[in-house]
């Protein structure tokens, strides 16, 4: 058996299907090179046959990276052929084919015998495998699969050319031990001997999905599918950065390589939270804000003498900052740039200047800038901040026994628009005056106001969720006023909407 744990990212595809989450076309390329240079072996960079921006992240991933990328499929002839065509400049394509197996699904949702599965499944590889040499094939709900025809299914599924065999758990009901004796059973009587890759893919619903998959990897599994901050669909998916320190903390069992660079988790988690709008709660195994920090008195004894009294970690493996540098009112842009990248931001010029505007203004209005305000500041940066329209000013009138009102002007490149509007509160008249400028008529599908750190000049960060059309997009914004920072998480918002509708609005030449 190989000593290599393959890892299969699916941050793209599987995470994308976290509710409300919705990444841009520049934002997934940004990510898959995050994640080439975390190590992954292969990126699932979408769904190409499921719709136009898919197809185009797809192939725009390839493009960029010099690392796998696959696209997912069904046993749809349109699917394949759209995941080869946007695989095309891919240096190491993979076609994943997958169907579902269990009795519920063949009877309920597919209305299929196991034979007509079977039959489906081994037509759609061959077909894949006429594209492409890398094909995986996956049994969807696998784990509630009669183990018999899961057997069958896998053995015909490697006749017709299939090279890496995946297991999921898509519903997140296997218990360890027997997502591990199918693993072992599918090995045994399947895989053994033959130069074919088991996988598993495991989901988080009954908050198992990382045990399941280390157990998989005792049992035979040396790809292990999982995503950044175990975002996904309902529960998520088994988190990356869990299983991989998992692996080499406890290396004394499991002993086996992998091909990652852990100093990038802490960036790309951060990253991954950024653009996903999901910030990862401050008591999440490995990249929790709290997966390092001492409370009791005992323990911070401990770790002081001896940090391995209380760690079974370094923070430094995961590229977790230091400390180290302080940022201060007489700090230059090239600090500012320099602190952001060790936070997980990469601006660009245009986003350090405006970030930089900002970060002086706030060294003026408050004492002590931390890692927490620059993280603000360059998440509002990232989420439209340098888009079309930009606040110029507002005035606000409001009360307890009457209509708010809101006068706003925006500024576009040199005009600025100015319009009025009233609204159940403030914020809401805010809305409405910017919605009159921009002639885009959005429902508010979600907004939250947080402080970002503690004390009475402490920054609100705003995050607000817009919706056009088909389309939903995230903005944030930061201002030591509420009221402002909601202004500026719509406007941002609004701002990336615009730029979303521009790039989908591109017609695709050769998909069919
Ligand atoms: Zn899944």
């Amino acid at each position: 058996m190989e000593n290599t744990v393959l890892f299969f990212d699916t941050t793209l595809r599987d995470g994308e299907q976290t509710p409300g989450v919705s990444f841009h076309l520049n934002e997934k390329v940004e990510f898959a090179r995050h994640l080439e240079a975390l190590g992954v072996d292969m990126i699932e960079a979408g769904f190409a046959g499921a719709s136009v921006g898919d197809y185009e992240a797809v192939r725009a991933v390839s493009k960029a990276v010099s690392t796998g990328v696959c696209s997912l499929a069904r046993c749809v002839e349109a699917d394949i052929v759209a995941a080869a065509k946007a695989l095309k400049r891919a240096v190491k394509p993979r076609i994943h084919v997958f169907i579902a197996t269990s009795p519920l699904h063949r009877e309920a949702k597919l209305n299929m015998t196991r034979k007509q599965v079977l039959e489906a499944a081994v037509k759609s590889i061959t077909l894949a495998k006429s594209f492409c040499e890398d094909i995986e094939f996956s049994c969807e709900d696998a784990t509630r699969t009669e183990p018999d025809f899961l057997r069958e299914i896998c053995e015909a599924a490697i006749q017709a050319g299939a090279t890496t065999l995946n297991i999921p758990d898509t519903v997140g009901y296997a218990t360890v031990d027997e997502y591990g004796e199918m693993i072992g059973d599918i090995y045994q009587n399947v895989i053994r001997g033959r130069n074919i890759v088991l996988s598993a893919h495991c989901h988080n619903d009954l908050g198992l999905a990382t045990a399941t998959t280390l157990e998989a990897v005792r049992c035979g599994a040396r790809q292990v599918e999982c995503s950044i901050n175990g975002l996904g669909e309902r529960a998520g998916n088994a988190s990356l950065e869990e299983i991989v320190m998992g692996l080499r903390t406890r290396s004394d069992i499991y002993q086996l390589k992998d091909n990652l660079n852990t100093s990038e988790i802490y960036r790309i988690s951060r990253l991954a939270a950024s653009l996903s709008g999901v910030e990862v709660p401050p008591n999440k195994a490995v990249v929790g804000a709290n997966a390092f920090v001492h409370q009791s008195g005992i323990h911070q004894h401990g770790v002081l003498r001896n940090r391995e009294t209380y760690e079974v970690m370094k923070p430094e493996d995961l590229g977790i900052p230091q400390g180290g540098m302080v940022l201060g009112k007489l700090s230059g842009r090239h600090a500012l740039r320099e602190h952001a990248m060790e936070l997980g931001f990469d601006l660009t010029d245009r986003e350090l200047n405006a970030a930089f505007e900002k970060f002086k203004e706030l060294a003026d209005r408050k004492k002590d800038i931390t890692d927490r305000d620059i993280m603000a500041l360059c998440r509002e940066q990232m989420h439209g901040a340098s888009g079309m329209y930009q606040i110029h000013s507002f005035q606000i009138f409001s009360g307890n026994r009457m209509t708010s009102t809101a006068t706003v002007s925006l500024k576009m490149g040199d005009l600025i628009v100015t319009r009025a509007d009233c609204g159940e509160g403030p914020i809401e008249a805010c809305f409405h005056a910017v919605d009159q400028i921009t002639g885009l008529h959005c429902t508010l599908e979600s907004y939250q106001l947080k402080a970002v750190t503690e004390g009475e000049d402490a920054l609100g960060e705003a995050t607000v969720r817009v919706k056009n059309k088909d389309m939903v997009m995230l903005g944030k914004g930061v201002s030591t006023d509420i009221i402002e920072a909601s202004c500026f998480g719509y406007i941002n918002a609004v701002n990336r909407l615009i730029e979303a509708q521009k790039q989908s609005d591109v017609p695709s030449s050769d998909i069919e």
